[in-house]
């Protein structure tokens, strides 16, 4: 059974009394109830639902099924009598937005022919997708401007209910998607819309129309993101309240913040790359430090160090840095540290050992995981053995591995 639509005699009804129908839960298993008679508006042409209470009972969502008005809420409503109450802070906003989406639309087609393909009502904003590629500045201003003249002129916003043939002989916006019940909304000798969504009586009570910026999109339309109506008061407070806080950041007035800002930008890469340059000055000093320190063995030369401040990353380079210092040379870097167990190994050009297998037979003893390649491997696991025992195995194995070789 349909649903009679109380927001189509009146868009102002906030309270209402009305029977209840049915309760009943939706293919995604979301409870809902019918009653005869509603003001609250379910999602549908751009416009979101309505929110509020029905007997005391938050109503979270709203759809239209088959004419049937389904208010979805938590728990089912026992009682056959029902008093909903619409959320009108939000409603009173959709509306706003609404109708501040067909002043726009209508004026952008007036004023350059760019016809409208879509409308999204979000959150924070509002969009409109147009048939055109690009916008000028000024082309966006000039309609901004005329848009808001519709509303100073507070113009009624007219609703009609008419026939195709009646239909037929106004000048529509765009073409109609029913063809029995068609209500209009119309601002008499500016647009004349086939909508059902709500719309305030006149066009003052929308306030203002403020487009934001646009940006391409597929199918070479161009979205143009706006606001109207409260939220433009709301979002003028919230960005000053941004601005304020940056101007002090930054110490500078808001026509300057950009330049600003572009300053430490820049500021920032140069001494990043100062820093990387010194970084890797710093490396290559500890990497002449550690090869003078190589301790001889019978076959090679090992250099070991425990490091608890060092990334993985940085002792990897640090190793290799090292074994092109040293002949014949073997190095572990290892880091310890948040108990756990980290290591490097490497070895020079000169010297014939595999390193990642040397290293894969040795991490069962760390329960670790690890490889690379025969020059340079690296793992990690639990410190169930000091770094100087790990170093300890590590040094035997390659000491078994080079007395097979040499
Ligand atoms: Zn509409």
């Amino acid at each position: 059974m349909a649903t009679e639509k109380l927001y189509y005699e009146d868009p102002y009804i906030r309270n209402f009394h009305a029977q209840l129908v049915e309760n009943g839960v939706d293919e995604n298993g979301r409870h809902y109830v019918v009653l005869d008679k509603t003001a609250f508006y379910a999602t549908g042409g751009g416009q979101p639902n309505d929110t509020g209470m029905i007997n005391n009972v938050p109503v979270y969502d709203v759809e239209e099924v088959d004419g049937e008005i389904r208010h979805f809420i938590q728990t089912p409503i026992e009682e056959k009598e029902c008093s909903g109450e619409i959320d009108w802070e939000r409603r009173f906003d959709h509306m706003q937005q609404h109708a501040g989406q067909h002043i726009l639309s209508a004026a952008f087609e007036e004023m350059y022919g760019y016809k409208t393909v879509s409308f999204h009502l979000g959150e924070e904003t509002c969009s409109i997708d147009l048939e055109v590629q690009a916008l000028g500045v000024e082309e966006a201003s000039r309609v901004e401007e005329r848009a808001n003249a519709i509303l100073l002129e507070n113009r009624p916003i007219e609703v009609k209910w008419v026939t195709t043939e009646e239909a037929s002989r106004l000048p529509l916006r765009k073409a109609l998607s029913v063809t029995d019940n068609i209500r209009l909304v119309i601002i008499p000798e500016f647009d004349y819309n086939g909508c059902g969504g709500t719309h305030p009586s006149t066009t003052g009570q929308v306030s203002t129309i403020n487009i934001l910026h646009w940006e391409k999109q597929k199918k070479n339309y161009l979205r143009i993101y706006f606001v109207c109506g409260n939220r433009a008061r709301k979002q003028l407070h919230e960005k000053h309240r941004v601005i304020q806080q940056l101007t002090g950041l930054l110490n500078a007035p808001q026509d300057k913040l950009a330049d600003a800002a572009i300053r430490i930008l820049d500021e920032q890469k140069d001494l990043k790359k100062e820093m990387s340059a010194l970084k890797f000055t710093l490396l290559e000093e500890e990497a002449n430090r550690l090869a003078e320190q190589a301790e001889e063995k019978k076959h090679y030369r090992f250099v070991e160090k425990i490091f608890t401040d060092k990334p993985m990353g940085e002792l990897q380079q640090l190793a290799k840095n090292v074994t092109e210092k040293t002949s014949r040379g073997v190095v572990l870097f290892m880091s310890h540290k948040d108990d756990r167990l980290q290591f490097v190994c490497a070895r020079s050009k000169d010297i014939d050992i595999r390193i990642n297998e040397v290293v894969k037979a040795l991490l069962p003893v760390i329960n670790g995981k690890g490889g690379g390649s025969p020059m340079i491997a690296q793992g990690g696991g639990d410190p169930l053995l000091s770094p100087e025992a790990f170093a300890e195995k590590l040094v035997e194995a390659i000491e078994n591995v080079l007395a097979e070789t040499v």
